[in-house]
Order: C-alpha cells, then sequence, then structure tokens
C-alpha cells in the first residue's frame, strides 16, 4: 500500500534579548549555575511578573517576517505542568490568542517550490535545566524564564526532506531578523515533529506520534524517516499506533517512548491573573516592519535581477545575512558583482572556515577586499599573486597595499624590463627558439613558463606574451 506522511513541526526560538521574558535577570549561556535568578524566575511566592516589552518586538518582527497576521490583543495564560526545572509549577505561554497567526514559510525541495502553512507563533519562557549525574540530579535555573517564541506549523509537511527545508528555511529568516542566533547545539533553536501516516489520499489523518531530541536538522530528517517506516510496519502488520511522545536517541539511530502524549486540556490553562492583556497598535506594527530587514528570498531575487547573478550563486551569497551584507560592502566599492562573487565565494567563505570566524569578524574587512580587488584591477598585481596577497592580509591584518610593498609583489608591467629578460631567456635557450621559429608554436607555453619562474609569476602575462612573440618572429 502507498502511504501518506503528515509532518507539523514545533520549533522554539530562543531569543536574544538582554533580559529575560518577564524579570531583569540577564539571558545567558554557560554562565556559572544559578548567577542569573532572582524570586520572579524562582517563582516565589508574592513576586510579580513584568512583561519585557523586546519580546513582543521579536515575536512581532517573525510574524511580519512570515506573512502571519499580528493580533492586536493578545494574552498570556499559565500552562501547568510541575517539573523540578520550572519551580512555579507553571510556565507563563500564550494559548487561545497567539500573538502572530496564519503565516506561511516558502520551502524548495528538489527545484519543486511549497508554500508550509504557520498555525501560530507565542510568546512563553524557557523552564531551567536537570542534569543527571550518578549522584544525583542537579538543577541549573538560568535558563528560567528565557523568553521563547514558538512557531507552530501547520500539518503541510509530506516528508522528513521537506521538514529539512523548511527548518533550514525558517533559522534562515530567523537570522536575518536578527532576534536569535538559532544554535541548536547550544539550544537556542530545538524542534518537536508531530508525525503520522494514511493511506494515499486519504482525507481523515491518522494517529500521530510526537518525537523529540533531536539536536540538528539532519537529526530531525533521520527521525522522521526512522518513524514513518516504523508506523507503515504497524500499520501494514495489523497493528495500531499509540498516541504517544518518543525521544530520539542519535546513537542507535532509533526511538524510545518517553510518555504516553498528553493533550491540551491536561495542562489546564487558564488565563494568566498577573500580566494585562498585550495590546500591539498599528504605528508600533509599523515601526518594527519598517526596521525589518530585506529577506533572503527578496535579497536573492535582486541579487539575480539586479546583479546579474546566477541562482546557486545568489543563494550561497544570500544563505547568511552577514555573507550578503559582506558581498555588498564589497560591491560599493568594485562595482564588478561577478568578480566580487567569485572572491567572497572562494577565498573569504575559505578563510573564514579556515579561522572558524564569522565574516562580521573576518580578519580581511570589506573595505579591505575592496581594496585589494581595486589593486588587481589596475593590474599592479597578477591574479594569482592577488590570492597569496589575501591570506598574507587575512593572517597580519595588513591592508593590501602594505603586502605588496613590503615584499615587492607589484606586477612588471615595465615593457623595457621585461623585453631585457626575455632577450635573455630566448639566448640562453637557443635550441627550443629555433624550433619554434621553424613551426613549433606551442613552445611560446615554455617560454612564458621561463618568464613568470624569472618574475616568481610577477610578469605581466599579456605583455610578456606580446614580447615573446614579437621576439620569437623568424
Ligand atoms: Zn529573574
Amino acid at each position: 500500500m502507498d502511504w501518506d506522511i503528515v509532518i507539523g513541526l514545533e520549533v522554539h526560538v530562543q531569543l536574544n534579548t538582554e533580559t529575560k521574558a518577564f524579570c531583569s535577570c540577564r539571558v545567558s549561556y554557560g554562565d556559572a549555575p544559578n548567577t542569573h535568578v532572582c524570586p520572579v524566575c524562582l517563582g516565589y511566592p508574592g513576586s510579580l511578573p513584568v512583561l519585557n516589552r523586546e519580546m513582543v518586538n521579536s515575536a512581532v518582527m517573525l510574524g511580519l517576517a512570515t506573512q502571519c497576521r499580528i493580533r492586536p490583543f493578545s494574552k498570556f495564560a499559565r500552562k501547568n505542568y510541575f517539573y523540578p526545572d520550572l519551580p512555579k509549577g507553571y510556565q507563563i505561554s500564550q494559548y487561545d490568542d497567539p500573538i502572530c497567526y496564519d503565516g506561511y514559510v516558502d520551502i524548495e525541495t528538489g527545484g519543486v517550490k511549497k508554500r508550509i502553512g504557520l498555525t501560530r507563533i507565542h510568546m512563553e519562557e524557557d523552564a531551567g535545566k536537570s542534569m543527571h549525574g550518578e549522584t544525583g540530579t542537579l538543577i541549573d535555573l538560568n535558563r528560567c524564564g528565557t523568553p521563547l517564541l514558538e512557531v507552530v506549523s501547520e500539518p503541510d509537511i509530506a516528508s522528513p526532506q521537506e521538514a529539512y527545508a523548511y527548518l533550514t528555511t525558517l533559522k534562515q529568516i530567523v537570522r536575518y531578523t536578527g532576534i536569535s542566533d538559532c544554535n541548536m547545539e547550544e539550544g537556542s533553536m530545538r524542534c518537536d515533529a508531530n508525525i503520522s501516516i494514511k493511506p494515499k489520499g486519504r482525507k481523515a489523518f491518522g494517529t500521530r506520534t510526537e518525537l523529540k531530541n533531536m539536536n540538528s536538522f539532519r537529526n530531525v530528517e533521520r527521525a522522521l524517516i526512522y518513524e514513518a517506516e516504523r508506523q507503515r510496519r504497524v500499520l501494514e502488520s495489523g497493528g495500531t499506533i499509540v498516541q504517544q511522545t518518543l525521544l530520539w536517541d542519535d546513537q542507535s539511530g532509533s526511538t524510545k517512548i518517553m510518555r504516553s502524549k498528553e493533550d491540551s486540556h491536561d495542562y489546564r490553562y487558564f488565563p494568566e491573573p498577573d500580566l494585562s492583556p498585550v495590546f500591539v497598535d498599528d504605528a508600533w506594527i509599523e515601526t518594527l516592519r519598517a526596521a525589518l530587514p530585506e529577506l533572503p528570498e527578496a535579497r536573492k531575487r535582486r541579487f539575480i535581477r539586479d546583479l546579474g547573478l546566477n541562482e546557486e550563486d545568489a543563494a550561497v551569497l544570500t544563505s547568511e545575512k552577514e555573507i550578503a551584507d559582506y558581498f555588498e560592502a564589497v560591491l560599493e566599492r568594485c562595482h564588478d558583482p561577478k568578480q566580487v562573487n567569485n572572491w567572497v565565494r572562494n577565498e573569504i567563505l575559505r578563510i573564514a572556515s579556515e579561522t572558524g570566524k564569522s565574516l562580521n569578524a573576518s580578519p580581511v574587512p570589506p573595505a579591505e577586499l575592496a581594496g585589494l580587488l581595486l589593486i588587481l584591477d589596475k593590474r599592479e598585481i597578477t591574479p594569482q599573486t592577488a590570492k597569496a596577497v589575501l591570506d598574507d592580509m587575512a593572517a597580519s591584518g595588513k591592508s593590501a597595499a602594505a603586502v605588496i610593498a613590503e615584499k615587492g609583489l607589484k606586477q612588471i608591467s615595465d615593457s623595457g624590463e621585461l623585453e631585457a629578460l626575455i632577450e635573455s631567456i630566448i639566448r640562453e635557450n637557443a635550441a627550443e627558439a629555433l624550433r619554434y621559429r621553424n613551426g613549433e608554436t606551442k613552445l611560446l607555453a615554455f617560454f612564458i613558463g621561463l618568464v613568470m619562474r624569472a618574475t616568481k609569476g610577477q610578469a605581466d602575462q599579456s605583455l610578456s606574451r606580446d614580447i615573446l612573440t614579437a621576439k620569437l618572429e623568424p
């Protein structure tokens, strides 16, 4: 039998605000345990939460970037559950009036475009972290109260590959808005997946399971492939799927049961009485819309349309905002998009991966690369020399002009100097010169090689070629 796969994803994005969602404790990662806590995030009786306006800004920004409708009046709710890493015994979240709803993200898999609907984006707070050791469990509450956005997709995702594309695209959009770095390893982006299968073409959904504990996009894809296959085997052998939460185990490449899946009524959501509703008026929304950067898809289309770049180059350059920003900063000074693209894609990204530094902190800032390319355009150095100069610039932090002057790398374009050199080369290789004059013209490459070797690659190649051809004429 053929089966349809139905996948919905819930993505948690940890916001990079200065302070927590409802208190003034700093949002931190990797600091000593329990150093960023206060009565509010520790859930002391009588303490009162105060909404962080930056969390609302971030929610609206992401809502606008994903074509959501923004709810002018949204409320917070308490989601009750007991975990030791959430001392209040409830999480402040949003339930029936999330701040953003009805949006979408356009994805592409294997050249096919598809629109994935977003049910909602809501604001909530994170829990702390339990660390299970051999002597017991320790709790770090630094993360408790960190602002999160939960992005819930419609069950529009029809394959593990589409799930991967959706996550990649969503991450790109979030990073462009600047509200989170979306680092899955540090937990600033987390994903849970709901998956079910049904006979091909049938309308009604099958029973779904929920997958948790996947720490990379590739693992989400692997877990979904595994779980779709498991469900197919169960159903084809006459069994039934039980609604439950499964933990992905990366080591064994399989899932294990965590708990039977709860429904939302199990959480006893009720309106949060300590926070007033959030009113977001049009003026607030428009201020944020104006602050929104050009988004990746639009920027890619502009690079193709206005700069004449091909689809692949434009996709690489716009994959991260900082790459696109770097590229455009260089382009302001040198005006050949294809040349700048080649240098950024081949050399600057290579240096970034070798040094482990992002383009924002590149040892060769945009103005310095532009300086090198302008010198290259004036043919003061050869392209081969330029690459070596760039590596020197990256290592020393010096400008192109300084490296070239220090190492005497200027291209030799002085025809008098080259003529003298070429005459002596021809004298020293009289046999080859004779063969050339007798018609073996492919020996020209041999002579050019000698000129380049004698000048350590600094001779102007086309000028050398002209002089050689003239001097070797019978
Ligand atoms: Zn606090």
